[in-house]
């Protein structure tokens, strides 16, 4: 927790995130969770909470959270009580929601991530299983509003950090790495359009040693560009009040990201309630959910290496930096293109290289997934053995790949070109290095006849002088021999 100051403050940063569970039916009944169907198609009996009706715990949902614990070393309740959370909204038709209040089922835990080279960890609070409610849609009304109890039911997750973090930039790096990890273990399908992943951030300032001043709370923010400006708008505007002699009070606030002339604003919605306004109590029509110390185990049986784990993998087994280790386990999908195209090339450090930069540069130029990449991981693992073995040039290797980019994305599918493509773009482009030594022998020889100023100056101990031999040998190669092997052989012949 770096303390960097804004203005003199210090900002305090805590999340929520309500992560959508991937389940394939509602917490509390049989009705499909999928996105995108018609209006109130898929509210059953107990999702309007027609009298007589009764909630039964789905038990895929109860897995997802102790999958989720699990990974983080959270606390996994043994018994856990589900509330009625009692408030008044259009979209929720019970007039209370079914949520977890005082005995969560995942009970801290720690998320870890980098910012630049330096590895934060946040605190989590708790993640408690509630429900959502439904939709109120404003357009296609005419001035009326609508009401769609789809999303009624669906399975969250709310994930509740402490107030750790220090800075907008840490927040969105903390968002980004949960949002990493509840697709990685497969609870959530991630997708930020469609809702399945949204943050609270909740945001005070105060000056350094002070105690925590008093905060408000941004709802809502579905992507990680819109969090850290909200947060950023919020800490300027809490400093703003604060500095015209104002104080701040508990609020909700909303950010409009168009606020403000362009440049965002978080406006108060409602002043915050507490706790006791929504008179909390344990649901009747619930029995304590009770998790054996069995199942636990059977769902951690089940789940997959984790990232950080993997990543630790990766720099014991293939010697990579953590750094690099942490960019190639950024999802599943860079994972695995990583292990197939060192597989096939043998160069770990080569291959993390190229990720990170080229492709990288290239798939979010076109805003394309790892998993669609033009250039398939045993394309690069091809390109990069030509760079191993001589045959090309790490420029000449760029060029390469421009090339296969363009054939990939002629293909349908786009990965469907071959690493035998390599060699025929390395042919086509005619960038095969000079390894035919005779061949560089001679030029060399010429290159060191026609610059006899710069032999003597490298003879009287001038090192300039043999970069410069360098540099005109590579002209005389039209940049195609190899520079380590002419730096060898440029030293041979001068003894
Ligand atoms: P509530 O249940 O009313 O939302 P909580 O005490 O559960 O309140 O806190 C909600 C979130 O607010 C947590 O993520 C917590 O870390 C964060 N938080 C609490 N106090 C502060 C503060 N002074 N500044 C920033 N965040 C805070
Ligand atoms: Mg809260």
């Amino acid at each position: 927790m770096s303390s960097l100051l804004i203005r003199g403050y210090e900002v305090v940063i805590g999340l929520e995130t309500h992560v959508q569970l991937s389940t394939q039916s509602k917490i509390f009944s049989g009705a499909s969770t999928q996105f995108g169907a018609a209006p109130n198609t898929q509210a059953c009996a107990v999702d309007l909470a027609l009298p007589g009706t009764l909630p039964v715990m789905n038990k895929g949902a109860v897995e997802r959270a102790i999958e989720f614990g699990l990974s983080v070393g959270s606390h996994i309740a043994e018994r856990s009580i589900f509330a009625r959370k009692n408030y008044f909204y259009p979209d929720l038709p019970k007039g209370y929601q079914i949520s977890q209040y005082e005995t969560p089922v995942v009970q801290g835990g720690t998320v870890e991530f980098l910012v630049g080279d330096t590895l934060h960890k946040v605190n989590l609070t708790r993640a408690h299983l509630e429900e959502d409610a439904g939709k109120s849609l404003h357009e296609d009304y005419a001035g009326q509003t609508g009401i769609d109890l789809n999303r009624a039911g669906t399975p969250l997750l709310e994930i509740v950090t402490e107030p750790d973090m220090r800075s907008s930039v840490e927040a969105a790096e903390y968002a980004k790495t949960l949002h990493a990890l509840v697709v990685w273990l497969g609870i959530c399908d991630g997708n930020m359009q469609e809702g399945s992943f949204r943050c609270d951030a909740n945001v005070s300032v105060r000056k350094p040693g002070a105690p925590y001043g008093t905060r408000r709370e941004i709802k809502n923010l579905n992507s990680f560009k819109f969090l850290q400006q909200a947060i950023d708008c919020e800490i300027q505007w809490q400093i703003d009040l604060i500095e015209d002699g104002g104080t701040v009070h508990q609020a909700t606030a909303l950010f409009n990201p168009n606020g403000n002339g362009g440049r965002g604003e978080t406006r108060a919605m409602r002043s915050k309630e507490e706790a006791h306004d929504y008179r909390y109590f344990p649901d009747p029509d619930l029995p304590p959910l009770v998790i054996a110390a069995d199942w636990i185990e059977r769902v951690r049986a089940e789940m997959p290496e984790l990232p950080r784990a993997m990543a630790e993998r990766f720099q014991r087994e293939h010697g990579l930096p953590e750094y690099d280790a942490l960019a190639v386990t950024q999802s599943k999908a860079h994972a695995a293109y990583f292990e197939a195209a060192t597989a096939a090339c043998k160069s770990p450090k080569l291959v993390a290289n190229w990720m990170m930069g080229e492709l990288a540069r290239r798939l979010n130029a076109e805003g394309l997934e790892i998993e669609s990449s033009p250039v398939a991981a045993a394309v690069l693992a091809q390109l990069i053995s030509r760079i191993g073995d001589g045959t090309i040039s790490n420029n000449g290797a760029k060029q390469v790949l421009e090339l296969l980019w363009g054939a990939g994305q002629l293909r349908e599918p786009p990965k469907s070109i071959d690493s035998s493509y390599v060699d025929k773009a390395i042919d086509d482009l005619g960038l095969k290095q000079l390894s035919d030594t005779g061949e560089l022998d001679r030029l060399l020889d010429e290159v060191l006849a026609s610059n006899a100023k710069s032999v003597e100056e490298y003879r009287a101990g001038k090192d300039k002088a043999f970069n410069a031999l360098v540099g005109q040998a590579m002209k005389a190669t039209k940049g195609k021999a190899n520079p380590a092997q002419v730096t060898d052989l440029l030293k041979k012949k001068l003894g």
